[in-house]
């Protein structure tokens, strides 16, 4: 068996040309779409990440202002800018840009954004809403990864989803959202035992843990599905994810590539939900 492709390029693309639409109507109503992005010091990853959203801004129509700022600044002036655009109305959406440099305090930031421009869902407010399942702005990879599913007819509801990886930014809240649409999910981590084995009862599987390569082949229940949401670059240099594509993609129905499958999503929703913040506004 090989498995069928999940094409991140194409979803984002379809839902970036869909959104193309609703910016034009918002810019027709006099509101021109805004994220305010964040850059603090000169992480290289964390340049190229916000470089490729304000190219995708671009490309949309969405103003995006950048604020790059030196790792020296303090956390009180970092969270006067956080104010500062939390209360100019021409920004819709704010995005700061993680991991921030050392001293300065993450969580501190996040959830000083407004709830009605945490285009992330990294707040307080956003993170409730999504437990209480009210409507409310969701992290963009766990939401890009449900927009996959969606577009593929993958559907949740009555299947075992198993979730590896718990962080805030990916694991939990995909967990909360299989949930929501009525899959049965276990979450693991680094200390669950017996990884292999409930990898083995996944009909989706979703691996989020940051180390290359690392779900094989023998793990996966024949015709799964396996969402790889990992990016880590090879010993070749080239960006690989957390499964072990060539052995693994034997044994499911279906699979995400990397590059070209979480990815591209990830940038998709950042656009959609920045979007949702301006129609907010309307
Ligand atoms: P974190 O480091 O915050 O979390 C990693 C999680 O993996 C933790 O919950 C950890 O468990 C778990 N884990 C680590 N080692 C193991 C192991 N040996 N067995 C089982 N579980 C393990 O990472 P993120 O969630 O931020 O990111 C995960 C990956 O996804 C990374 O490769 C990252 O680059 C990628 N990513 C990709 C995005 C995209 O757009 N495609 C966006 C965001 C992230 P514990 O909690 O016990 O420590």
């Amino acid at each position: 068996m090989s498995a069928q492709l999940i094409d991140g390029k194409k979803v984002s693309a379809d839902i970036r040309e869909s959104l193309k639409q609703e910016i034009a109507d918002l810019k027709g109503k006099g509101i021109d779409p805004c994220l305010a992005v964040v850059l603090v010091g000169e992480n290289p990853a964390s340049k190229k990440y916000v470089a490729s959203k304000e190219k995708t801004c671009a490309e949309l129509g969405i103003v995006s202002i950048a604020h790059k700022i030196p790792e020296t600044i303090s956390q009180a002036d970092l969270n006067k800018l956080i104010d500062d655009l939390n209360s100019d109305k021409k920004v819709h959406g704010i995005l700061v840009q993680l991991p921030l440099p050392k001293g300065l305090d993450e969580k501190e930031v996040m959830y000083r954004i407004a709830p009605d421009k945490d285009v992330d869902g990294f707040g307080l407010q956003s993170l409730g809403k999504l437990l209480l399942d009210e409507p409310g702005f969701v992290a963009c990879t766990p939401h890009g990864v449900m927009k996959m599913l969606e577009a593929y007819g993958i559907d949740p509801s009555g299947k075992h989803a198993v979730v590896i990886g718990r962080s805030v930014i990916v694991g939990k809240p995909l967990a909360l959202l299989l949930l929501r649409k009525n899959a049965t999910v276990t979450i693991c981590h680094s200390r669950t035992q017996n990884l292999k084995e409930e990898c083995l009862k996944a009909d989706i599987l979703c691996v989020a843990i940051g180390k290359a390569k690392f779900v094989k082949g023998d793990w996966i229940k024949k015709g799964a599905t396996v969402v790889d949401v990992g990016i880590n670059v090879g010993e070749d240099g080239k960006l690989v994810g957390d499964v072990d594509f060539q052995a693994v993609q034997e044994h499911a129905s279906w699979i995400t590539p990397v590059p070209g499958g979480v990815g591209p999503m990830t940038i998709a929703m950042l656009m959609y939900n920045t979007v949702q913040a301006a129609k907010k506004t309307a």
